[in-house]
């Protein structure tokens, strides 16, 4: 699930992708204390062969995917016990009547109408005329750009995201940014690949767009055709498409430019006009993060004919509302999205999928009444002390780097000391009054929400950065680093077992959020948060030699994970989750100094449950990655997914940890062993 007023560009960098919802519950009074006797272990693998299986065996065996689901661990076991907890939180709302124009009233209305299928069923396409009227209305190449704004505006978003964020080279100020979008495959490889896998999710695609025009009325032979000339044309965009790693460049994707002169720099789309379709005044800059992409955009706004734009348009239109409308568009995007790209065999049930909308749209007003009733105070006073631990062992990391120069080691630790902390929730909370919400229509209340908040983030556009602000709601089990913020931010619902244990054994609770901290911490100073000075700015603080250092380092690492098989000839991504994999294996050992740190007068620490505290740190820290997989959501992650997969971000950053070697005897005989001068020793 992602957070639907953020645009997927936005800078900040979450611990892992979202999941949406599993069928199996969390008994929370066991959850409340970790328990890792040896008899949990699976002491049929070696910990120096395979550590993932060693910590994490039994939890597989005994946790199957269920059918709804694509992957299935600690995160969804998190994901359903919040959902009981908000559903308590939404009975009152749902059940009672509520007084017009309050919080309740409209998380009541946004779920029961959610609920409503006979009323879906009845409405039909209804509440999408006007947006089709729009569409319509397209006769030559200067109608698209006034259409393709107004479906912005509603957040349906074909070609491109047109977004608010923090301006890379002056940190305190808002800018517009325009970003490449409008696919109906998840990435341009779908399009472009032309392995087994990536043609049979072509095909269903194929599939999903016939059965789509097919709903709307036309005869199947048409409907065939459309569906070839939309894949066509998608292909066109997924070839002027950016690469991820490309995406990944903070400097490649900065090209601010005066909107005055985007007609003369981006010419074929009528500039004027599309600011008239978002009804917004036109701001003075604006950043393109793809120009190469933009400009193709241009050549195909001229180009292709009005006939196949009014496609496009339509069916982006339907693919992004498809949740919310009647049973046979529900099917068709579970067909394609569920079952063909992820490989679920049944959809998660309604309650969920409708929960997770309503706390979506009205996500801080539901996070609100989260915290009140479930995140204690003191959870945010031991965070507190914990990421003050953590920058003291992260400090002394630093100091202790053979490769880095004393100047750079100096402007590290002052980037350190200035990194911000936000823990459980916001200081201020976002105003809902003026979001209508009825008790009528689904998509109704969808559209009017996609409304309300793309206003809302218009009007920071050329403002000052509110600081206060978050960029993930109280009740996401996540974590994220911005790195125009310098700032790290762990909402309340991680705050809990096995992530955080309020009164856990110290060894457990470093190896498990001490590492989140250290993770998220690391972000600032992996190969794309290194780039960004202590103010958040795109500015360089580091000699050229510790630079040079510092990617020969880095790189070890990308080698590393390349060699991770995921099926037949597919291999881990190294560069596309190099990032992910510093901040993993940063975190582990920043954890392990703060640890250190903290029970350094506290004498001899004792066993538990037969474990030593460095057995306790290191295996927490890998009962947090347990997660079953299915085959094809590995394929799509290793595609898309920034993060590593759960098994290689245990089994990855390990063997470049002397821990890891003197606590479980670890020999060169052993399978995950790593030569010492081949490790990679980064922070
Ligand atoms: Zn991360």
């Amino acid at each position: 699930m992602k957070m639907k007023h953020l645009a997927p560009q936005k800078l900040i960098l979450g611990l892992f992708v979202l999941l949406v919802g599993c069928t199996q519950s969390l008994d929370k009074k066991e959850s409340q204390k970790p328990n890792f006797s040896k008899e949990n272990l699976n002491t049929t693998v070696n910990a120096g062969d395979d550590f993932f299986r060693y910590v994490n065996g039994k939890w597989l065996d005994n946790n199957p995917i269920p059918d709804d689901k694509s992957r299935f661990g600690w995160f969804d076991l998190l994901l359903e016990d919040n959902r009981k907890k908000l559903k308590a939180l939404f009975k009152d709302a749902t059940e009672g009547s509520n007084e017009p124009g309050s919080v309740a009233q409209k998380i009541g209305d946004f779920y029961n109408a959610g609920m409503d299928t006979l009323s879906i069923e009845e409405e039909g396409l209804k509440k999408l005329e006007p947006v089709f009227k729009q569409i319509d209305a397209i006769e030559s190449a200067d109608d698209i750009p006034y259409t393709i704004g107004f479906l912005h505006s509603y957040q349906l978003n074909p070609l491109f995201y047109f977004y608010v964020t923090a301006d890379k080279k002056n940190s305190s100020m808002n800018i517009a940014g325009i970003y490449q979008g409008g696919l109906g495959l998840p990435d341009r490889d779908y399009y472009l690949d032309t392995d087994d896998a990536s043609l049979e999710i072509k095909n269903a695609y194929s599939t999903y767009l016939n059965t789509i025009f097919t709903l709307m009325g036309e005869d199947s032979i048409s409907a065939k055709n459309i569906s070839q000339q939309l894949l066509d044309f998608e292909t066109k965009l997924a070839n002027a498409y950016y690469t991820r790693i490309q995406n990944r460049d903070p400097h490649l994707t900065y090209n601010k430019i005066k909107c005055s002169n985007l007609p003369s720099a981006y010419k074929g789309f009528n500039w004027d006009k599309y600011f008239e379709g978002l009804s917004i005044q036109i701001p003075d800059e604006i950043n393109i993060n793809q120009t190469s992409y933009l400009t193709e955009v241009g050549n195909l706004v001229q180009s292709e004919s009005p006939d196949i734009w009014k496609k496009y348009l339509k069916a982006l239109t339907v693919r992004s509302l498809s949740s919310y409308l009647a049973a046979d568009y529900v099917n068709a995007k579970f067909e394609l999205y569920g079952k063909a790209i992820q490989g679920k065999s049944a959809m998660e049930p309604r309650w969920k999928r409708v929960q997770g909308t309503t706390s979506n749209a009205l996500g801080e007003a539901v996070g609100q009444l989260f915290v009140e009733k479930y995140f204690p105070a003191e959870a945010k006073e031991r965070m507190e002390v914990l990421v003050e631990n953590l920058r003291v062992g992260f400090a002394q990391r630093i100091d202790r780097l053979e490769w880095m120069s004393d100047e750079t080691k100096l402007a590290a630790k002052d980037k350190l000391k200035a990194i911000g902390v936000k823990v459980g929730y916001p200081n201020k909370w976002r105003d809902y009054r003026s979001l209508q919400v009825g008790p009528d229509s689904y998509v109704g209340n969808v559209l009017a929400s996609n409304r309300f908040d793309f206003k809302y983030e218009m009007s920071k556009i050329e403002k000052p950065v509110d600081k206060e602000e978050w960029h993930m709601f109280p009740q996401t089990v996540n974590a994220y680093y911005n790195p125009t913020g310098n700032e790290i931010v762990f909402p309340a619902a991680i705050l809990q077992p096995p992530f955080f244990y309020l009164n856990g054994d110290d060894a457990v609770n470093y190896g498990a959020i001490g590492v989140v901290i250290g993770h998220e911490m690391t972000h600032g100073f992996d190969d794309q948060g290194s780039q960004y000075d202590k103010e958040g700015n795109l500015a360089n603080w580091w000699t050229s030699e510790d630079s040079t250092n510092f990617a020969n380092r880095t790189q070890v690492l990308v080698e590393q994970f390349n060699q991770f098989q995921i099926k037949d000839t597919i291999y881990a991504n190294g560069e596309l989750t190099l990032g992910e994999n510093i901040a993993d294996l940063g975190g582990l050992n920043i954890a392990f100094a703060a640890y250190m740190e903290a029970i350094k007068d506290k004498g001899e620490i004792a066993n538990i449950d037969g474990l030593s505290k460095e057995e306790r740190f290191l295996i927490s820290y890998a009962n947090l990655w347990a997660e079953n997989i299915r085959e094809k959501e590995k394929l799509r992650m290793t595609k898309v997914d920034v993060h590593s997969l759960a098994e290689f971000r245990v089994n990855g950053p390990l063997p470049n940890m002397d821990l890891y070697y003197t606590t479980f005897a670890v020999t060169p005989e052993s399978k995950m062993y790593i030569a010492p001068e081949n490790r990679a020793d980064i922070w």
